[in-house]
């Protein structure tokens, strides 16, 4: 579904990528980790090329996304993201939210786009906030919002970068749980979260970043318990 080959990233001199192979099968859970700076954003980011690598390629669900002819709007319906801040327009409904990229880039009428959206809400748990506000939301409300938007548009796969991170602990679980719900309708989905329990409990694959590079990847048993590598044993027995 994804194959990332290859890629390197520079911000100027900065190599922050450094030959990254990923592969994501169709309705694989990898979850990611590492140290801050480690590059984690900066790969999730270039597989729906929010950034540019530098070199690499990057082919989602058979489309080159690095290929100059190819419509990246039109590819990045198949890609969903939802990142730590939510990013909602403050100024509409969580329905008005889950719409505006169905109307204004899938072209759907508002009568169909409505329906799309109600739907994609109710997935969420949020049958009943369709007409709220952002700000009379939780926190983890808003998250939530945030990925009915992502699902509206029927991605291929679902990119998550720390989804949680933002929120007050109680919050956690209900976004967790819509997660673990999508995972269980067979999306594919890269995670990049500190949520090591979601991750033993949902993740097929677990890959440890270091400098810009995979140092290892495996089963979450694998990689928690035990790790091949030095320094993903020393990550795993500072965050446990
Ligand atoms: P964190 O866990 O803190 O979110 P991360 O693993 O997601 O970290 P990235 O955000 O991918 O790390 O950043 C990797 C490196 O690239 C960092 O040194 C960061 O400062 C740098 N970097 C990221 N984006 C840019 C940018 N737009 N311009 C310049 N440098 C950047
Ligand atoms: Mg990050």
């Amino acid at each position: 579904m994804v194959r990332a080959t290859a890629i390197h990233k520079h911000f100027g001199a900065l190599h922050v990528l450094k030959g990254v192979d990923l592969e994501v099968a169709e309705r694989e859970l990898v979850f990611v980790i590492g140290p801050s700076g480690s590059g984690k954003s900066t790969l999730l980011r270039c597989l729906n090329r929010l950034e540019e690598p530098s070199s690499g390629s990057v082919v989602v669900d058979g489309i080159d996304l690095l290929d100059p002819r190819t419509d990246i709007n039109h590819a990045r319906q198949r890609i969903g993201m939802v990142f730590q801040s939510f990013n909602l327009y403050p100024h509409m409904t969580a329905l008005g939210n889950v719409t505006l990229a169905l109307r204004k880039v899938a072209g759907r009428g508002r009568a169909e786009a409505d329906a799309i959206g109600q739907a994609a809400l109710a997935r969420v748990g949020l049958a009943d906030r369709a007409g709220h506000m952002p700000a009379q939301l939780s926190g983890g409300q808003q998250q939530r919002v945030a990925i009915a938007r992502a699902i509206a548009l029927e991605p291929r796969v679902m990119l998550f970068d720390e989804p949680t991170s933002a929120l007050d602990p109680e919050l956690v679980g209900s976004v967790l749980q819509v997660m673990r719900e999508l995972r269980e309708s067979g999306m594919t989905m890269v995670v990049v979260s500190h949520e090591m329990g979601f991750a033993r409990a949902a993740a097929d694959r677990v890959l440890f970043m270091d400098e810009g590079m995979i140092v290892e990847a495996g089963p979450p048993a694998q990689i928690f318990a035990a790790p091949a590598q030095e320094r993903t044993r020393a990550f795993i027995s500072q965050i446990k």
